[in-house]
């Protein structure tokens, strides 16, 4: 078990996508691996699509600043009803392909899964 790098909750199943974090650019100019769980690359995926601009000056999971960023709705499970917190997430463009990227392969591997 892993902690998710968008809600910072620990789930069984992560999806990983590659993110490009400037200030580990030396160390990963390729960019380098982040978990999602589930749940936020269905964020992402429906945040991708509704394209819903969100005033802000950093990305919240790669770093970089002065991009224009989009908003991400997150839900963060929690003790009390109605057992989760919406929270919100800005990302920029390419965090946003990148969770829509891995949102597309999870969604194969399920399909996927169903088969066997
Ligand atoms: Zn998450
Ligand atoms: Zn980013």
């Amino acid at each position: 078990m892993a902690d998710c790098d968008l809600c910072g909750v620990g789930r069984p199943t992560l999806c990983p996508l590659k993110v490009h974090v400037q200030r580990f650019y030396s160390a990963y100019p390729k960019g380098m691996w982040m978990n999602l769980c589930e749940e936020c690359t269905e964020a992402t995926h429906d945040s991708f699509q509704l394209n819903s601009e969100k005033s802000g000056n950093k990305c919240q999971l790669c770093g970089k600043k002065g991009e224009q960023l989009y908003a991400v709705e997150i839900r963060i499970p929690d003790f009390s009803e109605p057992y989760y917190k919406e929270d919100e997430r800005a990302l920029c463009a390419d965090c946003l392909q990148a969770g829509e990227d891995a949102y597309n392969r999870r969604q194969k591997e399920k399909a996927e899964e169903h088969e066997h």
